[in-house]
């Protein structure tokens, strides 16, 4: 089972956003998702924007592209911090990360 089906988001908006007052800072979502996740020089990890800039602003969401899903999904999934959140852009329920259903 795709990743898509597993979450039903089926051509759906997804976001994320990373709570960084639980990040460890090991790096592993960088290294699964290095488009879309960056350690920034206070050792935490911050989702990026479309210049490819880090969103430092508390609970900044970046898009997550259709062909990065799987990476940030299992960037949410082996997160240490448990603070990777994806979530549906529409309704902003979470869909994988520490409060999806
Ligand atoms: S995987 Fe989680 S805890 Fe590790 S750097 Fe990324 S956001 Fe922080």
């Amino acid at each position: 089972m795709s990743v898509q089906q597993e979450a039903g988001v089926d051509g759906e908006a997804l976001e994320v956003w990373i709570d960084q007052d639980l990040c460890t800072g090991d790096g592993i979502c960088a290294q699964y998702a290095p488009e879309v996740f960056e350690l920034d020089i206070d050792g935490l990890a911050y989702v990026k924007g479309a210049d490819d800039e880090l969103l430092q602003d508390k609970g900044a969401t970046t898009p997550v592209p259709l062909p990065l899903l799987t990476d940030v999904v299992d960037s949410a999934k082996e997160c240490p911090g448990e603070c990777i959140h994806v979530r549906r852009v529409s309704d902003k329920v979470e869909l994988f990360g520490p409060d999806a259903e």
